[in-house]
């Protein structure tokens, strides 16, 4: 028989948080395990968010062959943005890489909408329609049942009391852990995987309340950690003798110093130029060299390729070089913030690589790149607590000796494929 597959993801979770969570009692169950098996941290997908790194991890490719390169897109031929979704993943996950086998996909992020599998898929995060985000739909009303939801209510971030969204944070991992369980002896699986949001949303929003132990809120924040141990545990309990147990996370986090706008940058140095006529991206006027999408990938305005396309394929190489220099000369306080710029032939291959960015900038610890266009200031502060960083975990309960793992490299830890 095959070995069945468990994979937890606990998305934002850096390594060093969860390597100190269990030495210092509040992960008794993670201790446990990290113990006796495989604990290293993990690099993040480039860039560091959600949708790229849960695609690799699911599909095994880099971005240049699933094509998933940031939460937003330009239209082609256009400045308009969009959202791809699971139907712009061009690779596919290990659940529609074997239909002779049962699956259970719960939450995890960029698989909206959900599509048919040989089991049960509860699509996470960009999910704007429940109905869309399940598969088969007979599984509604059961998961109405559980008041499933796919994501917290962000908004209750903004209330006065913490209190309110550590309630709300505690509440939907309990609807995670209700639904896994729900599901876990529904089916005769060899593949089950949940995925955990609160726990990024804890970061975003949170951060400094574990962070900083004088917190109000700190021992609330201790209480949320202890309940992820507690899902761990759960799933621990149940687990057969040759069982593969997964436990990962698709970027780290850390505290939040300052945001950075690219586009100013790019703006200030004479790289972009914006017309008032229209809002957003098509403010991208005629003589503009390069510009900015979230979190920080640069587009070369490439003639031919967007309606006000200015460069050349002659003046390409230059303008790169340029660029370059000039992101790694951008301070905050004499501080140098850009830790890296990668061409993207040195981060991605594969059939995809036309849609990447031209260069994608990593920052230095706390200053978040964005892409947003038409701001005042280079650096602002921002009211969230926590930004992403490249530093996530694996565990596997197995002895193996890979020194540093990748997003990528997690789906040949299945086992029985
Ligand atoms: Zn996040």
């Amino acid at each position: 028989m095959n070995a069945r597959n468990i994979i937890l993801g606990i998305d934002g979770i850096p390594f060093e948080l969860m390597d100190s969570l269990s030495d210092k009692g509040v992960m008794p169950n993670f201790k446990e395990l990290k113990s006796n098996f495989y604990f290293k941290e993990m690099k993040s997908s480039i860039p560091h968010i959600s949708s790229v790194s849960w695609s690799s991890i699911i599909t095994g490719k880099n971005p240049g062959e699933h094509g998933i390169f940031g939460f937003s897109e330009l239209i082609e031929g256009t400045y308009s943005l969009s959202y791809p979704n699971f139907n712009a993943l061009k690779c596919k996950p290990f659940w529609h890489q074997q239909n002779e086998n049962k699956h259970v996909i719960i939450n995890v992020p960029a698989t909206y909408p959900a599509k048919i599998l040989n089991g049960v898929h509860i699509a996470g995060f960009v999910a704007l329609d429940l109905e869309k985000a399940v598969y088969p739909k007979t599984c509604i009303p059961s998961l109405k049942q559980l008041n499933y939801v796919i994501d917290i209510d962000s908004s209750l971030a903004h209330k006065q009391s913490k209190d309110i969204l550590f309630d709300e944070l505690m509440k939907v991992l309990d609807i995670r852990k209700n639904t896994y369980q729900f599901f876990w002896n529904k089916l005769n699986w060899l593949n089950f995987m949940v995925v955990i949001t609160s726990s990024d949303r804890f970061g975003h929003f949170l951060w400094n309340t574990y962070a900083n132990s004088d917190n109000k809120w700190h021992s609330r924040a201790v209480q949320f950690f202890q309940k992820i141990d507690d899902f761990i545990g759960d799933i621990k309990d149940k687990l057969k003798e040759n069982d593969n147990f997964i436990i990962l996370s698709d970027h780290g986090m850390e505290e939040i110093k300052q945001n950075m706008n690219l586009n100013t940058y790019l703006e200030h140095e004479g790289f972009l130029k914006l017309s008032d006529k229209y809002k957003n991206y098509n403010r991208i006027a005629k003589g503009t060299k390069a510009f900015v999408l979230d979190p920080g990938r640069i587009y070369l305005n490439k003639e031919g390729k967007y309606p006000n396309g200015s460069v050349f394929k002659s003046e390409e190489k230059e303008i790169i070089a340029d660029l370059k220099n000039i992101l790694y000369d951008l301070k905050y306080q004499n501080q140098k913030v850009i830790r890296k710029v990668h061409e993207k032939n040195e981060i991605y291959n594969g059939v995809n690589i036309d849609k990447a960015p031209d260069l994608v900038v990593l920052e230095n610890s706390g200053f978040r790149p964005k892409g947003s266009i038409g701001k005042e200031s280079i650096f602002e502060e921002d009211n969230l607590s926590g930004m992403h960083n490249d530093s996530a975990f694996l565990f596997i309960n197995k002895k193996i000796n890979i020194q540093k793992p990748n997003v990528q490299d997690v789906i040949g830890f299945l086992g029985g494929n």
